[in-house]
């Protein structure tokens, strides 16, 4: 039967915009060594850099709107054609709509790759609020700062930032969005050995520890699944 590591660890994180899905992902890729695929990071990124991607992006990410499915599935496809991919990665912000989770379905499929290991981030919508619009990110080197936290940045000493789609009005369009095209997804998922949900609205470490415990229990059922 082949180990973890030849089967690599295919990991989706699901959640809510203010779930935490950004720090716990961090957290998560480094302690498995896999790399991080975070859309959004992808998106703001290309924003930074004033290509035609971000200037689109730009668009409708202040809009709490979605980047549509074609761009993202392409993006994401040639993302995963990596030699860094090979024992595994961690999504992060993907897939956001049925369409871009049946794309990735397809890659699975195509590559005989492991089965998928989705993990789901609860939290109630009023909570979800109140850290987005309490959350500042880096300037400098991207990491999130909760609310309380100083005004530098723990790690690099950069300055912290309200994200531009972190207002109010945005948050709330982008709950809809997330109840009208995401939530589907759980549905999708939830029916599949290899799916599992934690409960966000704990304490950060107990998040990561629910994750890491949900992660180990699912991927040992994946592997049996294909082995
Ligand atoms: P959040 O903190 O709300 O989860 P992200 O940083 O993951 O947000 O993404 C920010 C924005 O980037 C989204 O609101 C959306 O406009 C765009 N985006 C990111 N991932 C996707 C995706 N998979 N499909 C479509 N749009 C996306
Ligand atoms: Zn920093």
């Amino acid at each position: 039967m082949p180990g973890r590591q030849s089967m690599g660890l295919n990991v989706v994180i699901m959640g809510p915009p203010g779930a935490g899905k950004g720090t716990q992902s961090d957290l998560l890729a480094k302690d498995r060594d896999i790399p991080k695929i975070a859309t959004g990071d992808i998106f703001r990124e290309a924003i930074r850099q004033g290509t035609p991607l971000g200037i689109r992006a730009k668009a409708l990410m202040d809009q709490g709107q979605l980047v549509d499915d074609d761009t993202v599935i392409g993006i994401v496809q040639e993302r995963l054609t990596r030699p860094d991919t090979a024992r595994g990665f961690l999504l992060d912000g993907f897939p956001r709509t049925v369409a871009q989770a049946e794309a990735l379905d397809r890659v699975i499929a195509e590559r005989a790759l492991a089965p998928l290991v989705v993990v789901n981030i609860d939290v109630p919508t009023e909570e979800l609020v109140r850290r987005v619009l309490g959350r500042r990110v880096c300037t400098a080197c991207g990491a999130n700062a909760g609310p309380g936290d100083s005004t530098v940045c723990g790690k690099c000493g950069g300055e912290w930032i309200r994200r531009s789609d972190d207002t109010e009005g945005v948050v709330r369009s982008r709950l809809e969005v997330y109840d009208r095209q995401t939530k589907p997804l759980v549905e999708f998922y939830r029916g599949r050995p290899t799916y599992r949900a934690v409960d966000g609205a704990q304490e950060a470490r107990l998040v990561t520890a629910a994750l890491g415990a949900a992660l180990d229990a699912a991927a040992a059922v994946g592997i049996g699944q294909s082995a």
